[in-house]
């Protein structure tokens, strides 16, 4: 077995399970849910169809993002105890938009073991079919529900040049591309829909025909967008540029830092222009 199993420390496992596709689940992730002493499980009874498929008997423990707080103590106190415990979320790997992060960093700061077992994310496997450059890029996650929280945070990203993932659900993507084509323009884009399963499908193509595009409203999506290509040349002025930020929600100290960024200029710089041509 494992070097980490013969230490005396106790162990927390990360474990990653299928995105869909029950055979995505490696070896190594059947024996370690079968050897530890409990599973966090986000949603027991999703997980359960999991346990079943592989004959695994190990006892489940709800862990989830409205009762991870309370959880964390009673588990820390079962490691100090010497119990070894796995997580899992319902799909993929935990941390990964999906509750982990909170009771990783409590083992790290108590000195428990933090190990990983890697396998399916949506990430990787949308970005390594999107026909996108692969690297650098970003992920984003999930977007903010309010939609001038979602535009500031693209705004954010709409200079940059790697390719950049998102999480979304298949409600919202008609009123994201509208955001994404209204912020980053013409640029190409991969739809990944429920990777792994029966009606996985791939959509690439470009944001100004994704906006004319009906997507399915069923299922997962992952939404991977092109860096930026073009070599900035801005045709508007510095004051107009600091505006359209303050109007996609920033105040005007953040507008100006972001302003500077994007002109390669001295925030000071940009101040003093702005406070004189304003
Ligand atoms: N922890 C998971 C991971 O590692 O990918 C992500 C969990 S997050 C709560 C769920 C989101 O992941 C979905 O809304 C979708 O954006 C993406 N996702 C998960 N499974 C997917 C799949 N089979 N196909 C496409 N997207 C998927």
């Amino acid at each position: 077995m494992q070097k980490s199993f013969e230490t005396n420390s106790s162990k927390l496992f990360i474990v990653s399970t299928p995105i869909g596709n029950l055979s995505d689940m490696t070896y190594r992730a059947v024996d370690v849910l079968r050897m530890v002493d409990v599973i966090l499980a986000e949603d027991t009874r999703n997980s359960g169809v999991l346990l079943k498929h592989y004959h695994i008997e190990t006892h489940m423990m709800s862990y989830h993002e409205f009762n991870k707080n309370e959880k964390e103590n009673m588990i820390l106190r079962m490691l100090e105890e010497g119990k070894n415990f796995a997580l899992i979320s319902d799909a993929g790997t935990p941390g990964i938009s999906d509750p982990g992060y909170e009771i990783i960093k409590a083992c790290i700061d108590h000195g428990f073991d933090v190990i990983p077992i890697p396998g399916a994310s949506a990430i990787l496997a949308a970005l390594i079919t999107s026909g996108l450059v692969i690297q650098p890029f970003t992920f984003i996650g999930f977007l903010p529900r309010k939609s001038s929280e979602a535009k500031s945070l693209l705004a954010s990203f709409k200079h940059r040049k790697e390719t950049l993932v998102i999480y979304e659900s298949p409600l919202r993507i008609q009123k994201t591309n509208q955001m994404l084509y209204e912020i980053f323009g013409k640029r190409n884009v991969s739809y990944a829909r429920e990777l792994t399963k029966k009606f996985e499908t791939i959509y690439r193509m470009s944001l100004d025909e994704a906006i004319h595009e009906t997507f399915d409203q069923r299922g997962e999506y992952v939404i991977v967008i092109e860096g930026n290509k073009e070599e900035e040349h801005f045709d508007i002025s510095i004051v107009d540029h600091i505006k359209q930020y303050i109007d996609l929600g920033y105040d005007e100290k953040e507008a100006m830092k972001l302003v500077a960024k994007d002109r390669k200029m001295s925030k000071s710089d940009i101040y003093r222009i702005y406070k004189i041509e304003q």
